[in-house]
């Protein structure tokens, strides 16, 4: 069951959006080497709470925090840790809220100093294969020509797309209808109507595609340990051109300011 949201629900969506948004430009403030992620996730929920949010990861099927920190191979579902981050690492940070009974959901790949310039591409990489999906998210297209762009883009230039891992609808839940797989071919698939909300999350690795999970029951990692990036939009499908609920614009700011100095 797809449900389609009302034009007045996508305003609220936003705003759950909005919140998500604001939440990542606060981690982008703090986030450097000597910084942990548990310090990171404190900011996060904090600010959240303070802005009449509810974190909607923490306790979600048990999940303890309200940020998911996945660094270096681990691709997504990362729990927060009190081990410093590291010059040259990257970091996923995949914040979901829920606000006036709408969930929002976005992450991002942060540098964290100076990295290594293939780790550099593989994440401005996933970042463009998340807008050529969303380039995708149209009215009477389909499910498949949104995997199609993310895959033919990612695997052209040499990375790998995991399967296993996909994106979702989203509204009142935070997972619904339909799966968003970040592969696929074009013209298959459901086909997109105005007033679906989903969540586009490419999970792009260095090295092979194949992934399996932690002792810990949450983190994935790639299988043979290179790096993994992620990217995520919560967007609504619409007449020919899709809309952004989720921005990175608070964390550009930030990192165009920092990249001044
Ligand atoms: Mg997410
Ligand atoms: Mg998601």
């Amino acid at each position: 069951m797809i449900y389609l949201k009302t034009d007045e629900e996508i305003e609220l969506m936003r705003e759950s959006n909005l919140l998500v948004a604001r939440a990542h430009g606060e981690v982008a403030k703090a986030i450097k080497p000597g910084v942990s992620t548990l310090e990171l996730d404190r900011i996060a929920e904090t600010f959240i709470r303070d802005n009449g949010g509810t974190p909607a990861f923490l306790n979600y099927q048990g999940f303890p925090n309200t940020l998911c920190t996945s660094v270096n191979e681990h691709v997504v579902h990362g729990i927060p840790n009190a081990k410093p981050l590291q010059e040259g690492d990257v970091v996923s940070v995949d914040c979901g809220v829920l606000l006036n009974g709408f969930y929002g959901d976005s992450a991002y790949t942060f540098e964290i100093g100076e990295v290594d310039p293939e780790i550099h591409n593989l994440l401005q990489a996933t970042k463009e294969s998340l807008y050529k999906g969303i380039e995708q998210a149209v009215e009477n297209n389909r499910l498949g020509d949104i995997g199609h762009a993310v895959q033919s883009y990612t695997e052209n230039l040499g990375y790998s797309v995991v399967r296993e891992m996909v994106g979702h609808g989203i509204g009142k839940n935070l997972h619904e209808s339909p799966e968003v797989p970040n592969y696929g071919r074009r013209g298959n698939g459901v086909k997109l109507k105005s007033g679906m909300v989903i969540a586009i999350e490419p999970m792009i690795n260095l090295g092979r595609r194949q992934i399996l999970q932690e002792k810990d029951g949450w983190t994935i990692r790639t299988a043979d340990k290179k790096v993994s990036a992620h990217f995520e939009h919560t967007i609504a499908v619409r007449k020919g051109k899709a809309d952004i609920l989720s921005s990175f614009k608070f964390v550009e700011e930030v990192l165009t300011l920092q990249s001044e100095k």
